[in-house]
């Protein structure tokens, strides 16, 4: 018997301020961008803002439907928009953050799996680590890369 372990660094940060100038911008986008999005149901508003690597700033917010898996998360209209219009463009880094019905940055932030899955298929394409931030309300985490976020993750590799 063998056992692994795996081990993920998050670095967080208590205040906007701390982070570097361009992940404030990033941040800063994607919650300009949650504000417009289309959530009548949950009330949940996400936004997500990606850098690409030519340092184009490209925003997505979640869409709703009343049949709900119709809707899509912030991440994946933000990521299919940037893969659709730029396929050769890497993604460097990715900010999520919500906005809960009170109007406040929700307490906790993650992606859900379906877009793990879809964020780490980019992540692996392009051969470049996406930064991840998630801002929350009383703090930011920072990833290095998606894998963190789906260790044991099904890929190209598994269909081979
Ligand atoms: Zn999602």
């Amino acid at each position: 018997m063998q056992q692994s372990e795996f081990k993920i660094i998050i670095t967080q940060y208590k205040d906007l301020n701390e982070l570097p100038e361009n992940d404030r911008q990033l941040i800063m986008a994607a919650r300009e961008i949650a504000f417009s999005a289309y959530a009548p149901y949950s009330g949940f508003k996400v936004g997500a803002a990606l850098r690409m690597s030519d340092g184009r700033i490209i925003t997505g917010n979640n869409q709703e439907n009343a049949s709900s898996p119709v809707g899509c998360c912030a991440e994946r209209t933000a990521l299919y928009w940037a893969n659709a219009n730029f396929p050769e463009k890497p993604v460097l880094a990715l900010a999520i953050t919500a906005i809960d019905r009170a109007g406040n940055l929700a307490a906790h932030l993650s992606p859900c799996g379906t877009c793990r899955q879809a964020l780490l298929e980019t992540e692996i394409r392009f051969n470049q680590p996406i930064r991840v931030l998630l801002d929350s309300r009383n703090q930011i985490d920072v990833l290095n890369n998606v894998k963190s976020l789906l260790p044991l993750s099904f890929n190209g590799e598994c269909v081979i």
